[in-house]
């Protein structure tokens, strides 16, 4: 095979809201190289020329996945071509994975257990299932003598619902969580999931689709694809704080020790969803700093080149409490100060500093709502 000439090709949509167009592109990316380019497909010209962009990996590129290149959000919805397909595609795939309400305090060592078993985590919504919805959900299982335990269980308190995405999504995350009853997982599989986090054989910690056709069923329950929302979120809009996980800190997988030094320190997480912010929606969020921090701009492109994790942070003294946790927001200067704080630990310069919280005590309620009410619609 001709390597030095090797490319892979998608098809790749960008929104782009000043013009509220849904514009299509040819992406073509130059594994040799790392460079990328673009081509406008309905107006049949180059939008990008051949251009080295050290930002983009070959293992982000499959059809479903969103990339940023050049501070554009582009959804990859469909392979260019039958080489790239077969090459990038062929065991791509993704499942719908929930954490129980047994294991939700657990969410930061089980996000970790996902990134180390070469999954990526695309959407996630903390959420309190209804009777109803728990029913439907386990439909298939409505004749069993457990059903009424397990529906009463899985709506005991909240749950975290996730998409899941990569090579043979499916059963790789059946694997992680192990078998059924959390018992018989400590025997035969004791660094399972379930072995590690789960109680018995209802309280298991865990729940993965068995199929693919499982999975897009689940899937569209939770993470509906045309109308809804799917279920609401568990934000409470009192006595909180808000905290984003940034976009670079996803993207180095950090979301799971970021979480777990969250609740470690001992905070509530009360709310939790991965969001997708255009360029608008990141300077409407950040506009307290427009003329007020140099770093503004940056700020902004930060915030919307990838998902972000919003979170509630809940307590009696929590905007203030929370915002000490943080730590300065200069990694470099927290690295000095205040070397146990998130920025510290996670940050990397002023604008990737691993974390947004609230400033300021009375805008805890407004931050939390402007991404739990305003952005989830
Ligand atoms: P899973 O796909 O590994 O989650 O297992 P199933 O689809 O067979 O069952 C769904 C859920 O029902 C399990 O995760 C358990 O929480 C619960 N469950 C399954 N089998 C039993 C059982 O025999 N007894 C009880 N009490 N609960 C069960
Ligand atoms: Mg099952």
């Amino acid at each position: 095979m001709l390597t030095t000439s090797e490319r892979f090709a998608f098809l790749a949509e960008w929104y782009d809201p000043s013009a509220a167009l849904l514009r299509r592109y040819q992406l073509l990316f130059y594994p040799k190289d790392g460079s990328v380019e673009m081509y406008d497909v309905k107006n049949q010209r180059t939008f990008l020329r051949r251009t080295k962009y050290d930002d983009l990996h070959q293992e982000d590129l499959f059809v479903g996945n969103r990339i940023n290149v050049f501070s554009r959000q582009l959804n990859l919805v469909d392979y260019g071509d039958q080489y790239t397909a077969n090459k990038l595609g062929s065991k791509k795939e993704r499942t719908l994975a929930m954490i129980k309400p047994d294991a939700v305090t657990k969410v930061g060592d089980i996000i970790q257990m996902i990134y180390d078993a070469g999954l990526i985590v695309t959407k996630a919504k903390m959420t309190k299932l209804s009777w109803k919805q728990a029913g439907d959900f386990y439909m298939e299982h409505q004749s069993k003598s457990f059903f009424n335990n397990l529906v009463q269980f899985v709506t005991s308190g909240p749950v975290v619902v996730m998409e899941l995405m990569g090579d043979e999504a499916v059963s790789v995350w059946r694997k992680v969580l192990g078998p059924t009853d959390s018992g018989a997982a400590r025997k035969d599989a004791p660094a399972s999931l379930r072995a590690r986090f789960g109680t018995d054989g209802t309280k298991n910690a865990g729940h993965g689709s068995d199929s693919l056709a499982s999975a897009a069923r689940e899937l569209e329950l939770f993470f509906p694809s045309t109308t809804g929302h799917g279920p609401s979120n568990t934000a409470q809009y009192s006595y909180c704080t808000c905290c984003i996980i940034k976009p670079h800190a996803i993207s180095e997988a950090l979301t799971g020790k970021i979480l777990n030094s969250i609740t470690e320190a001992g905070f509530e997480i009360s709310a939790l969803q991965i969001f997708n912010l255009d360029q608008a929606s990141a300077e409407e969020f950040l506009e307290i700093y427009k003329g007020v921090v140099s770093e503004y701009t940056g700020m902004v492109a930060e915030l919307c080149s990838g998902p972000c994790m919003a979170l509630e942070i809940h307590g009696p003294d929590a905007p203030r409490e929370f915002r000490a946790f943080c730590g300065p927001s200069d990694p470099e200067i927290a690295r000095h100060l205040q070397p146990a704080t998130l920025r510290a630990r996670y940050g990397k310069n002023k604008v990737q500093n691993a974390v947004h919280c609230t400033d300021l005590q009375e805008d805890g309620l407004l931050e939390v709502q402007y991404f739990f009410k305003i952005l989830e619609g």
